[in-house]
């Protein structure tokens, strides 16, 4: 069936509105879809109940379609496919991957007291008390009720997917390196999950994470190319041994700078904070917006 159609996608978590970082993500994600004859999926990120917002869902749809923004239907709704993430996480469950943990912030806090260790989140790294709970005595817990997350046991993931974890890079990082480039230049990338211990792939109040539901989207979806900001590069090391785990294909990837304006360079700080919806408000078009952000 020859190579698929090269498949982007933009994911906002409905949590607040847009703003000019957002909107370079889309928009690079469009342009890089137009130059290689693919296609650009929306998905709104919404598993948190407590944070996600659904006024924002449309007010986000209305911000991407001002910037000029069209995507195909139907648009993704994560609260709406919780099962598909709780059965990913039951397979690692099976498999001796993942653990309960009954851990609350405090108990985290207390354990981790005094350690240096962080994941790259800057959360101290989980010291894996719970780890080692028997597992009769987990079920008891479960059995009575008691809150708990679902870690991933990352020892034992290394060991079962214990090759070398990584991914093909699209070398873009500016818009100027974009120039003409298409997606053409790649670079493989080493992935070192390791450091982000063992991960939480389901929360206490939802039946994921947002690592484990962005990768189940990624292939349901047919993501082949993710696009995202730097932030996100090193959940990367993260998903891409998550999709080991669970036989899923690991796309290409490219992590682009936050907040570029034409020069490559970044932009004010005030103009960067305010939302879409602030700058259209004080006259600014999706023209001027776009040409800001280098794409003319
Ligand atoms: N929902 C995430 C965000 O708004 C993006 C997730 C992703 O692109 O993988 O920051």
């Amino acid at each position: 069936a020859g190579a698929p159609r090269p498949t982007f996608r933009f994911a906002p978590s409905p949590n607040g509105r847009l703003h000019l970082g957002h909107a370079y993500s889309a928009l690079l994600n469009a342009d890089l879809a137009a130059r290689t004859g693919g296609r650009v999926l929306l998905r709104i990120e919404d598993i948190d109940p407590a944070r996600s917002r659904p006024e924002l869902v449309d007010a986000i749809m209305s911000d991407l379609a001002w910037l000029g923004l069209r995507f195909e239907a139907p648009v993704r709704h994560q609260s709406q496919h919780m099962q598909a993430y709780r059965d990913a996480r039951d397979r690692l469950i099976a498999r001796s991957l993942a653990y309960p943990c009954f851990c609350t912030r405090g108990d985290v806090r207390v354990a981790t007291e005094g350690s240096a260790a962080r994941d790259p989140d800057g959360a101290p790294l989980y010291p894996g008390t719970c780890r080692g709970l028997p597992p009769e005595a987990a079920a008891a817990r479960r059995a009575a009720g008691a809150p708990h997350a679902w870690r991933l046991d990352m020892a034992r993931a290394l060991a079962t997917e214990s090759g070398t974890h990584g991914y093909a890079d699209l070398a873009l990082s500016s818009p100027a390196e974009r120039g003409g480039e298409g997606v053409s230049h790649e670079t493989f990338r080493v992935a070192d999950p390791v450091r982000w211990g063992d991960a939480v792939i389901a929360r206490r109040d939802v039946p994921t994470s947002y690592h484990l539901a962005v990768v189940v989207d990624d292939a349901h979806q047919g993501v082949t190319h993710v696009v995202r900001g730097r932030d996100l590069e090193a959940a990367t090391d993260l998903h891409v041994l998550l999709q080991a785990l669970l036989g899923l294909p690991t796309p290409r990837y490219h992590h682009h700078a936050l907040i570029l304006g034409p020069d490559g360079g970044k932009l004010a700080k005030s103009k960067a904070s305010e939302s879409l919806a602030d700058l259209r408000a004080r006259g600014d078009t999706a023209e001027a917006i776009r040409a800001t952000l280098g794409f003319a």
